[in-house]
């Protein structure tokens, strides 16, 4: 154990030092660039002339090759090129950005620049005789790791306080989809206790420009602090794991609406709220509005799919040998779901209405454990993707360097890991 601390904290340590050698350096690079892009611009202007078309529903490519003054031939050779060399064979509006290059503003196009996403762009130049040349550059994935803890005040939910925190708010929705098969936001969610998120940060040419995985993660439920690490496995798979190298992603959700407040819960005696008598409520009725999609709490196979008085349109999933769940109350269902289908966990399977016996719009929710109903928020859950011991013995050291650089994260709040 000591050894194991002894190899792991100078390591850890140089590696810190080094995030903050660059952190410096990236001051000095940039106080250098500013300094020098001021004084170069009115000189260095490049004359050329670009026009930056982003990719609107409806356009193709050869419509939009055409606007810029290319022919149908032109049109050809570049889709031909685009599908063989990038892959590319379709455009996707208010995504696909394509830029126009020319020598100047009344020459024809000399430069195509196709950026699918930020990390690849496809460029295809106007060879002498006409012809096209492609060539596909990756971008370089400048990633570092960054922290970022809060609290929960009274009256917050957890977004409001993750929001407050500087986490992006797609970030919190993973951490929600990561916490959801732990915790329930509704019950468990008080102020006074903590969280964090270790996650990353892509950059390019030094300029932010998404952000990748969540790392790690910690609460403190009522239940205990939940904490979760992602962990890349030696067969190249990932995935999310407790302190102890248990799989952390649990074969169902507990709350398979992220975020829906619990509006009902289970037990073996209520007053129904339309029969008006008591009546065991063997599920939990989370509010969402008509139209909510509801996913897949697990992986499974459909095995009914229908409508009774009660239910209204529900949809019954038989996950493994020991458990089902069903979903009530369904306004209308997803499309391609029929007894049968093979889900995954997560797949849109309805939407929320208030079909059947039903006061308003909810998901009434069960889980059945060998036949029997049982509470969805509190049954314990079988984990998926555990570890073998090779990677468990693996898993505890990476777990243990990636705290000790949380720790140093939490000191230092300006710091990152450079991944
Ligand atoms: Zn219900």
């Amino acid at each position: 154990m000591q050894k194991v601390k002894f190899i792991m904290n100078p390591s850890l340590l140089s590696r810190l030092v080094m995030v903050l050698a660059i952190v410096l350096s990236l001051v000095a690079i940039f106080t250098v660039v500013l300094w020098h892009g001021d004084r170069g611009t009115k000189i260095s202007e490049p004359a050329e002339c670009k026009t930056m078309v982003v990719v609107a529903s409806g356009d193709t490519l050869g419509k939009i090759l055409i606007d810029q003054g290319l022919n149908n031939s032109d049109v050809n050779t570049i889709a031909d090129m685009l599908k063989k060399n990038a892959g590319i064979s379709t455009l996707r509006a208010d995504s696909d950005k394509i830029e126009f290059v020319r020598a100047d503003e009344k020459s024809p196009v000399s430069k195509i620049v196709v950026i699918p996403s930020p990390w690849k762009q496809v460029e295809l130049t106007c060879a002498e005789n006409g012809g096209w040349n492609c060539n596909t550059i990756e971008v370089e994935r400048d990633t570092r790791a960054v922290y970022k803890s809060g609290e929960i005040k009274n009256g917050d939910s957890f977004y409001l306080a993750g929001i407050r925190a500087g986490i992006p708010a797609g970030i919190l929705i993973d951490v929600f989809d990561l916490l959801a098969f732990e915790m329930d936001f509704e019950r468990d969610v008080r102020a006074g206790q903590h969280f964090s998120v270790l996650y990353e940060e892509n950059f390019a040419d030094g300029e932010k420009v998404d952000n990748g995985h969540v790392l790690a993660v910690q609460f403190e439920a009522l239940r205990g602090n939940v904490k979760m690490y992602r962990f890349k496995k030696s067969d190249g798979t990932t995935g999310y794991y407790d302190e102890n190298g248990n799989g952390a992603i649990k074969s169902l959700k507990r709350t398979p609406i992220n975020n829906a407040k619990v509006t009902s819960n289970f037990s073996t005696s209520r007053k129904h709220p339309v029969l008006g008598f008591t009546r065991a409520h063997k599920g939990v009725d989370f509010r969402a509005s008509t139209g909510t999609p509801i996913p897949a709490a697990g992986a499974g196979r459909v095995v009914a799919r229908g409508f009774n008085r009660g239910h209204g349109n529900y949809v019954k999933i038989r996950h493994n040998g020991t458990f089902e769940t069903l979903y009530a109350h369904m306004s209308k269902f997803a499309k391609g779901v029929n007894v049968g289908t093979t889900v995954r966990q997560g797949q849109t399977i309805g939407y929320v209405g208030s079909t059947g016996l039903s006061t308003g719009p909810h998901l009434h929710y069960e889980v059945i454990k060998n036949g029997t109903h049982v509470n969805p928020l509190t049954v314990k859950l079988p984990a998926i993707n555990n570890l073998g011991d090779a990677d468990k013995k693996k898993f505890i050291e990476y777990r243990k360097t990636l705290d000790g650089g949380i720790e140093q994260l939490t000191k230092n709040k300006n710091w990152f890991i450079q991944m």
